[in-house]
């Protein structure tokens, strides 16, 4: 559903991609580890339209997306795609509940709708009585977990996450991750995963690493997942 080929990525002297191809079918979870500084967050990012690769083509249901102006590609991103990362993703001055409605109030729906799909999510994901909380008031996996939320109440068709369990405790990363691989499966989308955690990527249906700005397959690629034609 997602490709990207040829994705080559220089900052002045540094090679952060030197000519990567990387695919993900519908549903499917892949996982992208490799060391500190290798291009991981790069290749996320050339992928996600939020930086353009300096040579290299990302499509998205077949359509070119990297040539796309960077006001396109913004509301490509609200539209399509939905982001997690390490922390300090969530408004403070928010509750719960109108961080996780906000996405949908930007794209229109009024605020009474968008509070109630934004409801629905808490119970799903085991935050039920904590909608009205701050986010300070929230411990870090909750926080992480409203952060789901929000970025899956739109449906996107690939869920973008930068080492979302980066800056939890072992058992609350594992809880996060088994509630994001159901939710995203749930939801119909696929994710790219940063970690380098091999016990977090061993939750995805596929492995690969980066290294010096290389991408090579650590175990062998899924039975590909059935396109669905014109779902958007
Ligand atoms: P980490 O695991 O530490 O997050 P990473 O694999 O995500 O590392 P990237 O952030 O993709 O690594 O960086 C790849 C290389 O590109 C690194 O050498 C980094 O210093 C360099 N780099 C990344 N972003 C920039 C930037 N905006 N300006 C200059 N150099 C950058
Ligand atoms: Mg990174």
């Amino acid at each position: 559903v997602l490709n990207g080929r040829g994705l080559v990525k220089n900052f002045s002297s540094t090679t952060a991609l030197a000519g990567v191809d990387f695919s993900v079918n519908r549903g499917e979870t892949v996982a992208i580890m490799g060391p500190s500084g290798s291009g991981k967050s790069t290749l996320l990012h050339c992928l996600a339209g939020i930086m353009r690769p300096d040579s290299g083509e990302v499509s998205l249901m077949g359509q070119r997306i990297d040539s796309l102006s960077e006001s396109q590609r913004s509301r490509l991103r609200r539209t399509r795609f939905g982001f997690l990362f390490q922390f300090g993703q969530l408004l403070p001055e928010l509750s719960a509940e109108e961080n996780v409605a906000l996405p949908m109030l930007l794209d229109g729906t009024d605020k009474s709708g968008a509070l109630q799909a934004a409801r629905a999510w808490f119970g799903s994901l085991g935050l039920t009585g904590l909608e009205k909380r701050r986010p300070g008031e929230l411990s870090g996996g909750q926080a992480q977990r409203v952060a789901l939320a929000r970025a899956l109440v739109t449906g996107p068709i690939v869920l973008f996450a930068d080492e979302p369990t980066g800056a939890l405790d072992q058992a609350s990363g594992a809880e996060t991750m088994q509630t994001l691989i159901k939710a995203t499966k749930g939801q119909g989308s696929s994710l790219i995963l940063v970690t380098h955690d091999a016990d977090i990527a061993a939750y995805c249906d596929r492995v690969v690493e980066v290294r010096d700005g290389k991408l090579t397959s650590l175990t062998a690629a899924s039975a590909p997942a059935t396109a669905q034609p014109g779902a958007w």
